[in-house]
C-alpha cells in the first residue's frame, strides 16, 4: 500500500495538488509539505538501548502522556497496524502499541500515527514516524533516544575502527547522525565509564577517546 493511501486511511487527508509551495512558511525540516501534506510532520528515531529493550518486550515506545494530535491529556491508547493488504484482511499485524490520544481524537480504533520500523542490525533500529503534531514527535524522539546508544562495534559488527564502512551508506549515516551527537554529549568521565560499561575493545577505546 503506497504512502498516499496510508495517509488517507489514517489521517483522512488528500494530497494537495500541486504540492504546496507558496510563500515561505516557517520552514520545518520535518514538514511533509514537499510531498503534498502540509499538515503532516515526519521524524526519524534511532532507539537508544533502553528504548530498544522496551521495543523488544512490548512493541511500544516511550510516549509523553499527551494526545499525539493536540497535546491534551491522554485518555485512550491506540495501536498502529500495518497497512491492510489482501493477505491480512482478517488479521492485521500490529506495528506499535499504546499511542496516546485525547477523548476527541481517540474515537476510532487506530492511532493517528504512521510508523515504519527498519531494523538495521541487532542494535540499530530506525523508526520513521509520521504524525500531525511536531512537538509530540520531537518529544517522542527525545524520550526514545535517551540513555546509552549501542557502541559502534555492536551496532555494526565486523566494522573495524578504520573501516571504509564508516564513510559510506548506513554506517556513515549512523555514525554522523546518531553516534557522534550522543558521544559529544558525554563528558570525558562519562566517556571512560561508557567504555568500561560496554567493555570497549582496545582499538575502539583509543579511537573513541581521540574523537572531539
Ligand atoms: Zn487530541
Amino acid at each position: 500500500m503506497n504512502l498516499d493511501r496510508q495517509i488517507h486511511r489514517v489521517f483522512g487527508l488528500e494530497k494537495s495538488s500541486p504540492p504546496v509551495r507558496g510563500p515561505p512558511l516557517p520552514v520545518s525540516d520535518m514538514s511533509l509539505a514537499f510531498k503534498g501534506y502540509p499538515m503532516l510532520r515526519q521524524a526519524e528515531v534511532f532507539l537508544s538501548v533502553p528504548a530498544l529493550e522496551r521495543w523488544r518486550m512490548e512493541h511500544t515506545l516511550a510516549f509523553s502522556q499527551e494526545c499525539c494530535v493536540c497535546l491534551r491529556a491522554a485518555q485512550r491508547f491506540l495501536p498502529v497496524h500495518a497497512a491492510p493488504g489482501w493477505m491480512s484482511l482478517f488479521r492485521r499485524k500490529q506495528l506499535l502499541a499504546g499511542v496516546p490520544h485525547c477523548e476527541e481524537h481517540g474515537r476510532q480504533d487506530e492511532a493517528r500515527l504512521l510508523v515504519q520500523v527498519n531494523p538495521w542490525s541487532e542494535w540499530v533500529c530506525q523508526i520513521a514516524l509520521i504524525g500531525m503534531n511536531e512537538a509530540f514527535l520531537l518529544k517522542t524522539r527525545e524520550l526514545n533516544q535517551a540513555g546509552d546508544m549501542a557502541p559502534p562495534w555492536k551496532a555494526f559488527p565486523g566494522y573495524e575502527p578504520m573501516s571504509s564502512g564508516w564513510r559510506q551508506g548506513n554506517g556513515e549515516y549512523w555514525f554522523a547522525h546518531v553516534w557522534s551527537p550522543f558521544w559529544q554529549r558525554l563528558s570525558p568521565e562519562e566517556r571512560q565509564q561508557y567504555n568500561q560499561r560496554w567493555a570497549a575493545p582496545p582499538d575502539w577505546h583509543s579511537r573513541l577517546m581521540d574523537l572531539p
